[in-house]
């Protein structure tokens, strides 16, 4: 909440591909219409092209970076500079000390002033329930930094991510590679 009228959300959450796909059957149970978008390059204000009802497709399609999905649900046709849920794909990465697990994120972001006060409330009556979806399909991740061994809270991990990471031990990372976690 860093301006007036800004509004924002965000969960950091370790993903395998299943996961996503766990996720969007939770939204599509909660939101039976609502279609994912991809988005190509970083023009964030330009209208993606492509609409799809999975998130793995529109995930593949804008590169396998991001997707995108626009809320309200149903949208209406030719709304522009509506908000959208991002889920930034979390990656299994290598460094010279092997592999590790990128993070990924869902997350929103609008301005109230910029919607009517219908909107708002619609629109924050359904991110609420995203993140219900959310947090039905993944479980707090326990992990500690490597820096102090002290425990990072927040995060959180999907079911087939929580196994790939508890069977091989895999260190986790935030963006940068720099800071590493380990499954507690
Ligand atoms: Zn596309």
């Amino acid at each position: 909440m860093g301006f007036p009228g800004s509004r924002s959300k965000e969960t950091r959450v370790w993903l395998l591909r299943s996961d996503e796909a766990r996720f969007g059957e939770a939204i599509a149970t909660v939101f039976p219409t609502a279609t994912w978008r991809c988005r190509h390059g970083n023009r964030l204000d330009r209208e993606p092209d492509h609409m799809f009802e999975g998130v793995l497709d529109a995930l593949e399609c804008g590169g396998g970076v991001h997707a995108f999905l626009p809320l309200p649900v149903p949208g209406e046709p030719g709304m522009r500079g509506i908000p959208a849920v991002q889920l930034l794909r979390s990656d299994l990465r290598h460094n010279e000390q092997g592999r590790y697990f990128r993070i990924g994120r869902v997350a929103i972001r609008w301005f109230e002033p910029d919607l009517s006060p219908v909107m708002h409330q619609l629109v924050t009556r359904q991110t609420n329930e995203v993140w219900r979806a959310l947090r039905s399909v993944t479980s707090p991740a326990h992990v500690v930094r490597m820096l102090d061994g002290k425990e990072v809270a927040g995060r959180r991990i999907g079911p087939d991510a929580l196994r790939l990471v508890q069977a091989e031990g895999l260190p986790l990372s935030d963006w940068t590679d720099a800071v590493m976690y380990r499954p507690a």
